[in-house]
């Protein structure tokens, strides 16, 4: 692999063990348009074997290779208009600080982060800043002046190919759409008939019809072009089974060798069957500390939610996280055993699980750049139903998210807290207590207490979600506070935990509330379940000031005095949800839910929002990815180790896998 810097000189790489002596690691890289670019880190780097750095290594060039996939996948145009200004930004040659070239970068860089010309999430189209005459005199000076009639109405005719995905009611919804999934005016009528053919409703097993193919329309009739080698894709996707094959080589087990080969089969015949023999022996591989996604896997941008989009990620387990997580399970009896609930409602024997926490090392194809924070796959129904699914959570990237959070000088933790000193305890400890409070309810909250003898688990009705989140929650933040945490070495400090009690009390009463429309009220579990616990805590403690309204400058704050009284109210408040669960209260629910957790104050929520909006944070983020470079030993030329080089460079990324990663 060749040396990004050689052509794009990046002021600021760093390898993973420079990193962690250092000062800290800068997580935002670029902004523009509605977009913030990320840096991700990949802690546990160091503690992989040379041979498992080598499969990662492998499996990373294998992401990489599918992204002219997504790229003519998205939209037939999108590959060569890529190319076209690929060429401009190297090639030309006059002022590059004119704001028409500012504003043709603003739009070279938008296409590469939506892998094509429309909005990666609204999916309508996005027009050039810089005018059309410029535009065309920048194709002309870099002599790409014969496609200027036939590429440049396709980049600014507003009429022409206006959507991705069509979702309105009144055209045909396979010839509006532009995605590049049916051709020679293919509609949905033909092709629901098309795989209705195919398709047998008594099938305990049926195939993913479509999901690998074009429908192609010709002369009257329809044929499916499929993506293997040798077929559409056929390059890219030789690259990528090389890649996958030199990765099996170094394999951990033989599990990964197995699907792998399922895997490449699949790529070399394109037959469905051996796409589910892959999920499944994919699906049941739980021990191996590296895996993957390599595929033609979602469905959401198919109008008809049959063709799968071009994805990747390569992962390993996170090493910090899962320890965290199996400490706290190992101790999951003494947990129950020191509960505050009443004794009757307790488990006599309980078992805690490790949730699953991975570390990305690459991401390609459509998590790249804008990413999931959660895997949870395979998506056949028959298989998640025989052999179960995977389901992680990514926590490097959430990480990220986090930190660049706090990086923004304008952030909503700078606005919203009452002073320094809540600051600077969230920046120290809010992201780790944050992952503790996650951990504490996945792995505890959720599996604690029973039932009564005869109660149904559904008498709680249509508030049981909101109920058994607030009673995870609630779980979670008691024992958040509770010296046992230090103890067991996942806690350094014993004033820690506040900085989740801020967060969580100024998220519950407040903060949420910037996501719902004005005059609406809070409906959805989880945003209810936190306005249930920061609610009744506030004005169950009124009395004694425990959480404080406090109002500087017109602007409001909540502000907890007492964190030990706190404890104690989430305590109390966790026994009466676990009675009202146990002995399936549902009135008691309802009122609880009721009186708490569905009205927002109108006048707070007003401030919120204007608030909120006054920051003008970016709503969408994605990542340059970090590189993996072999290190040879300079006397044999063999490899000695892969190291993690950090880039900050989002456009010199996009350039390098242009030029390196397409045929
Ligand atoms: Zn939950």
């Amino acid at each position: 692999m060749s040396n990004v810097s050689a052509i794009h000189p990046d002021p600021d790489p760093h390898t993973e063990k420079e990193r962690a002596a250092e000062k800290p690691f800068k997580y935002s890289a670029d902004e523009f348009a509605d977009i913030q670019i990320l840096r991700y880190r990949v802690p546990g780097w160091d503690s992989l074997s040379l041979r498992q750095k080598e499969y990662i290594y492998h499996l990373g060039e294998a992401a990489k290779w599918g992204r002219d996939i997504l790229f003519d996948q998205n939209f037939k145009y999108n590959l060569r208009i890529r190319k076209v200004l690929e060429k401009i930004i190297e090639e030309y040659r006059e002022d590059k600080n004119s704001e028409n070239y500012r504003d043709f970068l603003i739009y070279a860089k938008r296409v590469f982060f939506s892998n094509g010309i429309h909005h990666h999430y609204a999916e309508d189209k996005f027009i050039p800043g810089c005018d059309r005459a410029y535009f065309k005199s920048l194709m002309v000076s870099t002599g790409q002046e014969a496609l200027c009639e036939e590429l440049l109405p396709v980049i600014y005719d507003p009429h022409l190919y206006p959507c991705r995905r069509y979702t309105g009611g009144d055209k045909e919804l396979l010839t509006a759409s532009s995605v590049n999934f049916y051709q020679g005016g293919v509609t949905r009528e033909e092709a629901d008939a098309f795989y209705a053919r195919m398709e047998n409703s008594a099938d305990p097993s049926p195939l993913s019809y479509g999901l690998n193919s074009k429908l192609i329309k010709k002369d009257g009739v329809l044929k499916e072009e499929v993506w293997k080698t040798g077929g559409l894709y056929g390059k890219s996707i030789e690259k990528i089974v090389e890649h996958l094959e030199a990765a099996s080589k170094v394999a951990e087990n033989e599990s990964q060798k197995e699907y792998i080969a399922n895997l490449t089969e699949y790529y070399r015949t394109g037959d469905l069957k051996i796409w589910d023999r892959y999920n499944i022996a994919w699906v049941q591989d739980q021990e191996s500390q590296v895996d993957f996604i390599n595929g033609f896997i979602e469905t959401y941008n198919d109008p008809l939610g049959r063709k799968g989009t071009w994805e990747a990620n390569v992962n390993f387990k996170d090493p910090e996280a899962s320890r965290r997580t199996q400490i706290i399970s190992s101790h999951a009896q003494w947990f129950e055993d020191h509960s505050p609930i009443d004794p009757q409602f307790k488990k006599k024997k309980v078992k805690g699980v490790s949730a699953k926490v991975i570390n990305v090392v690459c991401l390609g194809g459509d998590c790249y750049p804008a990413t999931p924070i959660g895997i949870n796959l395979p998506n056949a129904d028959w298989i998640r139903k025989k052999y179960g699914s995977k389901s992680v959570t990514i926590a490097n990237i959430t990480d990220a998210y986090d930190k660049a959070l706090q990086e923004s000088p304008r952030s909503m933790l700078t606005e919203f807290s009452w002073d320094e000193n809540e600051i600077a305890l969230i920046k120290r400890y809010g992201t780790l207590t944050s992952n503790l409070h996650t951990d504490l309810h996945e792995c505890l909250g959720h599996g604690s207490g029973q039932l009564l003898s005869g109660v149904s688990p559904n008498s709680l009705g249509e508030y049981s979600s909101a109920i058994e989140e607030a009673r995870a929650d609630l779980f979670a933040l008691y024992y958040l506070a509770d010296s046992k945490l230090t103890e067991l070495g996942v806690l350094p400090d014993r004033n820690a935990y506040k900085a989740e009690y801020m967060n969580f009390i100024r998220n519950g009463i407040f903060t949420q509330f910037s996501r719902i429309e004005l005059g609406k009220s809070n409906t959805e579990a989880h945003m209810q379940d936190r306005k249930l616990i920061a609610q009744w805590c506030y004005e169950q403690g009124r009395a004694e000031n425990v959480i404080e309204k406090k109002i500087r400058d017109g602007k409001t704050y909540f502000v907890i005095n007492d964190f030990g009284r706190l404890r104690t109210l989430f305590g109390r408040l966790l026994r009466e949800i676990q009675r009202i669960k146990s002995e399936g209260d549902y009135r008691a629910g309802k009122s609880l839910i009721d009186t708490y957790a569905v009205h927002i104050d109108p006048i707070l929520h007003k401030e919120v929002k204007e608030r909120f909006e006054a920051l003008h944070l970016k709503p969408y983020k994605g990542f340059i990815n970090p590189d993996i470079v072999p290190v040879a030993d300079p006397a044999d030329g063999h490899i000695t180790d892969y190291e993690i080089i950090y880039r900050n460079d989002y456009l010199g990324q996009m350039l390098h896998y242009g030029r390196h990663y397409s045929i």
